[in-house]
């Protein structure tokens, strides 16, 4: 690893309240250092006046000011022993009402007793420092406590469990195998090591970049799960556009009448469907319109039917097709052929709850590849499939429950440019490049892939992700 920023290695006994702001049941104060055991004595007594405790066992007690031996509050604490902790440092966590008046004395006197106030993230920095968990871990720990959505948790629990890590040290394992009989031919040509065989060389460069091909290949869904996903819903006027948006909301947002044309501009609303944080789009028209007002409307339109991560088309069943609706599938073929996009398209044969004008045969000739639903926004029939259908398009095949799935903007940059190292080395490696040219991009390669992991992070970096972790994590 490369030599932490000098602020880092300090070894203070830092101290934080480790539970949210606020009034609570309980509250929690966290030390953790070389003299976190000597400051907790201070500031806990036993009931029982243990002054040894076993390690890893809640004590019953009192929070106590050191000076004075003034009670703070009932409490309980739990002394751990390094390594077995979170930050592999000795840590004591004084469990004590959730009142912040109570936890702020708590900590004051932990300060005055000579420990210092934690950084935003610091316990979980110390964690990675100590060798506990490598980056994209430590990272996993504040995804996981900011996931918004059961999809976002999975991810984040995943990442904390290494699956990503795992796939990165792998290739970095390759990476490193070609490193090293290289340089074991360069460092001693005197001894006659033979010159390594160009072909496992170069086998080992397109291991790793084969692992980083699969992982980069999952950053869409991962983007998806982090940022949430675009569903636009599009069709011609009257089908239930509108009715749609608010039966997945599951509560009346955009205008519902029977007067066609209603929608003029786009509605978005937030939603979770299948877990996924998705972003539900409304749209206006799709095609030209002499009102300077719908006009608006259909340039907002087409740009967000552009711009989604799935479509629903919206057809009315209890009619046939009509011209108006070839007309829009047709605008919506050319737009998404103009911005180069597969977004997937689902077709939701809408009014289910009406005589039948329309089945999936007549869905299926205007969208060959699409699959379509039976829907009624009128009795919620066929929500719950098309619910699942929307988590199936945007997670495409690859939806691996337990595969590793890359999710963070940072990780994909320093993926990408490790994979570009990784394939210039191969072609140097077939076209008789010198070794020790190759074995520059092998380097190159092994640093982006320690900017994920941690092992070539700068103290900057570093600074910079920890900086937005909270305060006692
Ligand atoms: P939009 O123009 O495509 O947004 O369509 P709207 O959502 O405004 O709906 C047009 C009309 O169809 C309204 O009168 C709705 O009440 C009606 N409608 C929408 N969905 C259904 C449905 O599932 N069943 C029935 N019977 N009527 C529906």
């Amino acid at each position: 690893m490369t030599s932490p920023a000098p602020h880092f290695t300090d070894d203070d006994t830092i101290v934080a309240i480790a539970t949210p702001p606020g009034v609570g049941g309980i509250g929690i104060v966290r030390l953790s250092g070389a003299d976190a055991f000597r400051i907790g004595h201070l500031l806990f007594a036993a009931a029982n006046g243990q002054t040894e405790p076993p390690s890893h066992q809640l004590i019953y007690g009192h929070a106590i000011a050191p000076g004075s031996g003034e009670r703070i509050d009932e409490a309980l604490a739990v002394f751990m022993q390094a390594p077995y902790t979170y930050t592999r440092e000795p840590v004591v966590e004084i469990h004590a009402h959730g009142g912040p008046l109570i936890l702020r004395r708590i900590v004051a006197e932990a300060l005055a007793a000579g420990a210092r106030a934690a950084r935003a993230g610091e316990m979980t920095l110390r964690a990675f420092l100590n060798g506990r968990l490598d980056l994209a871990r430590a990272e996993a720990v504040m995804s996981l406590i900011n996931a918004e959505t059961e999809a976002g948790r999975r991810l984040a629990m995943r990442q904390l469990d290494g699956q990503l890590s795992r796939q990165v040290e792998a290739a970095r394992g390759h990476a490193l195998a070609a490193l090293r009989d290289i340089e074991a031919s360069i460092d001693f040509p005197e001894e006659e090591v033979p010159e390594p065989d160009r072909a496992s060389l170069r086998e080992h460069a397109a291991q790793a970049g084969d692992i980083l091909a699969t992982l980069l290949a999952t950053a869409r869904q991962g983007r998806l799960i982090r940022d949430g996903a675009r569903v636009v819903i599009v069709g011609r006027p009257n089908v239930g556009k509108s009715s749609l948006l608010n039966a997945l909301l599951g509560r009346d947002r955009a205008i519902v009448t029977p007067i066609a044309g209603t929608t003029r501009d786009t509605v978005e609303e937030a939603v979770a469907i299948e877990g996924m944080p998705i972003h539900l789009v409304d749209t206006a028209g799709l095609t030209a319109s002499d009102d300077p007002v719908e006009r608006i409307g259909v340039e907002r339109s087409r740009a967000a039917a552009q711009a989604a991560d799935a479509l629903l088309f919206v057809l009315d069943a209890s009619a046939p097709i009509t011209a108006m609706d070839g007309a829009a599938a047709d605008a919506i073929r050319n737009l998404l052929s103009e911005a180069g996009e597969r977004a997937p398209v689902v077709v939701v044969r809408n009014k289910c709850d009406l005589p039948t004008a329309l089945d999936a045969a007549d869905a299926r000739a205007l969208w060959p590849d699409a699959r379509s639903l039976r829907v009624s926004c009128l009795t919620g029939e066929g929500l719950a499939e098309l619910r699942d259908a929307i988590g199936s398009a945007l997670q495409g095949d690859g939806a691996h429950e337990d595969a590793a799935l890359v999710s963070s903007v940072r990780h994909q940059h320093a993926l990408q440019a490790a994979r570009d190292h990784l394939a210039e080395a191969q072609t140097a490696l077939g076209t008789g490049v010198p070794l020790d040219l190759v074995s520059i991009d092998l380097r190159a390669a092994l640093d982006a892939l320690g900017e994920v992991t941690g092992e070539t992070a700068t103290a900057d970096l570093l600074d910079r992700i920890f900086a937005e972790f909270c305060i006692g994590k």
